[in-house]
């Protein structure tokens, strides 16, 4: 925003609207420097098979430690950030963080990585995909991406071509909070996902919504008429978990399998510095 532009909030505004305005320039300021100041972490959260029962890999899922503010939830700063343009370097530094993790899990588990839509319309993204697997040394095929519609509506050529590469490479891409926004029927069939989320609001009102219960419902069936394996998220209850194994749902992640956290407490000797 320009000077004059922050004249204005001035002028039309209430004072508190112009204090929050102030503390978003801060924050703005802030993010600047939380990458190179080391203040990004990753929490790792269990996305776990019903199937077979076993954990089939974990979602990286990204806090910032803000040195005056304490934890700062992404869903404040990652807008900002998109904003900014400060999301490209936070989207190398969580690419590279997650894969160096991955590389120290036994190979049958994936790493699932957030791309925001603004990182996802990027010149260039498979190139630097490319370049930070190498680095990293992790096989492309135990990375997977979670990219939302709004990441895919904006320029539909773009992100075919992209899904297309990244599918290519052998890194596979999950539709995110499926159900919620812009999801739509046309969308799933026009874009080859490896996987569908069904977003948490969904799984938090199964047990009481019929309507919510539906959704869910619709959606494997989706699934399963399209052949792509489905993810339920924010499952919190043995009640919610039951519901999703009578109905057929392929996997699940939510509190009751595990709270994100430092790294996944794995059967390795590197696990003692978690
Ligand atoms: P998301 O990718 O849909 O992640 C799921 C969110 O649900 C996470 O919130 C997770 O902590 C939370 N969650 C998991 N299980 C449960 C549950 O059982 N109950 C409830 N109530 N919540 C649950 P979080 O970590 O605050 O992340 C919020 C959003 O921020 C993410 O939604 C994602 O869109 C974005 N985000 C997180 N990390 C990154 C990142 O590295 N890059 C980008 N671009 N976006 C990120
Ligand atoms: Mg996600
Ligand atoms: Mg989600
Ligand atoms: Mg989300």
């Amino acid at each position: 925003r320009t000077k004059s532009s922050i004249g204005l909030t001035v002028c039309f505004f209430e004072p508190d609207m112009d204090e929050s305005a102030r503390a978003r320039r801060q924050l703005a300021s802030d993010l600047r420097h939380a990458v190179p100041s080391g203040e990004l972490r990753l929490l790792y959260q269990p996305q776990r098979s019903l199937k077979t029962g076993e954990i089939s890999g974990y979602e990286a899922l990204l806090r910032w430690h803000h040195p005056k503010r304490g934890l700062i939830s992404p869903t404040e700063f990652i807008p900002l950030a998109e904003e900014t343009g400060d999301i490209f370097a936070i989207g190398d530094w969580v690419l590279q963080e997650a894969c160096a993790e991955a590389r120290h899990w036994p190979e049958t588990l994936k790493v699932a990585v957030n791309l925001s839509p603004v990182q996802f319309l990027q010149d260039g993204l498979i190139e630097r995909f490319r370049a930070i697997l190498l680095q990293t040394g992790l096989s492309p095929n135990r990375l997977e991406l979670e990219v939302t519609e709004s990441a895919i509506i904006t320029d539909k050529l773009r992100a075919l071509h992209y899904l297309r590469q990244f599918k290519a490479m052998g890194v596979s891409v999950a539709i995110d909070d499926f159900g919620t926004g812009h999801s739509s029927l046309d969308t799933l069939h026009a874009f080859p996902f490896d996987k569908i989320k069904i977003d948490k609001s969904f799984l938090l009102r199964a047990e009481t919504s019929h309507q919510a219960l539906a959704i869910i419902r619709t959606v494997l069936s989706l699934g399963r008429s399209l052949s792509i394996p489905v993810l339920a998220e924010g499952v919190e209850t043995q009640g919610q978990l039951q519901v999703l194994e009578s109905e057929g749902c392929d996997e699940a992640q939510g509190y009751y399998f595990g709270r994100p956290a430092a790294a996944p407490s794995l059967d390795l000797p590197d696990a003692v510095n978690f």
